[in-house]
């Protein structure tokens, strides 16, 4: 009973202006992974190896050309609003308080107003920013500002978050700090989201995960290394 589930899944570009599909390459091929709902997944491996193109597929931004992406048991078509995506940069604008910055991304799902400022000022205290939430971008830390966008994705209550290198471009201890909350945050929940977490760093994958996937940069060959157990207090 996967809450993710993705078999044999294909990805192919082409190559820049060629129709061709001759010259086109393959990002991945035969790609298999599944993740039990609840679950903390770390997906590790070499840049270049298509963690972000599964995560757009996951999230319907992007197409793939043969197999198959399955969420509770459905395929994925087109935009997955049960899917909610926190990218590297923070992408907030900055002419907007946090408040707002997260409020937004309500008005484009049309949330109407009075539930947007509930579900944004909620939010904003769940990652620890009530008493920042009138302030702009450039009066927040970096670490404040990825927990805005944190909280931004939180806010369309998705059954799925997935974190694409999230805390790659904070220092060690704002990171450190981040991992912490992004635990507290996971664990506090009413029903645990599932969480597909993509890193670069093994350290960070082991302190937040369940379990590990690590992708090798051959199209596909995707192995399970190993699964941990972690003392979740
Ligand atoms: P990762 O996230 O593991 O670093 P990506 O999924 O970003 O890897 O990219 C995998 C491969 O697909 C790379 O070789 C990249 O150059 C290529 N790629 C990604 N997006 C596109 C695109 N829109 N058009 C062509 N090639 C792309
Ligand atoms: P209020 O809730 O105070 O009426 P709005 O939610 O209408 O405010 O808009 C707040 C701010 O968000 C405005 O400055 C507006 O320009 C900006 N805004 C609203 N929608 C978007 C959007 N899709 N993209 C960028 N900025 C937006």
């Amino acid at each position: 009973d996967w809450k993710i589930e993705a078999k044999r899944v294909a990805k192919i570009y082409p190559k820049p202006g060629s129709r061709s599909t001759k010259d086109a390459t393959a990002v991945l091929d035969g790609f298999d992974l599944q993740i039990k709902s609840g679950e903390f997944l770390s997906l590790l491996g070499p840049s270049g190896c298509g963690k972000s193109t599964f995560l757009n597929i996951l999230a319907g931004l992007e197409t793939h050309n043969g197999g198959a992406v399955l969420v509770d048991g459905k395929r994925v078509e087109g935009v997955n609003k049960n899917v909610g995506v926190v990218f590297q940069g923070y992408a907030l604008f900055p002419w907007l308080t946090a408040q707002k910055n997260v409020e937004v991304g309500l008005k484009i799902r049309g949330v109407p107003k009075a539930e947007r400022r509930a579900r944004a000022a909620k939010v904003l205290k769940t990652v620890g920013l009530e008493a920042a939430a009138n302030r702009l971008p450039h009066q927040l830390s970096g670490g404040m500002r990825q927990r805005v966008a944190i909280a931004r994705v939180l806010a369309y209550e998705p059954d799925i978050l997935v974190f694409d290198e999230p805390f790659a471009a904070l220092d060690a201890q704002t990171r450190e700090f981040l991992q912490g909350e992004l635990l507290r945050i996971w664990e506090s929940g009413d029903t645990k989201k599932t969480i597909l977490f993509v890193t670069h760093s093994i350290d960070e994958a082991i302190f937040l995960s369940d379990r590990i996937a690590v992708m090798t940069r051959a199209p596909g060959k995707v192995k399970t290394l190993f699964d941990i157990e972690l003392p979740r207090p």
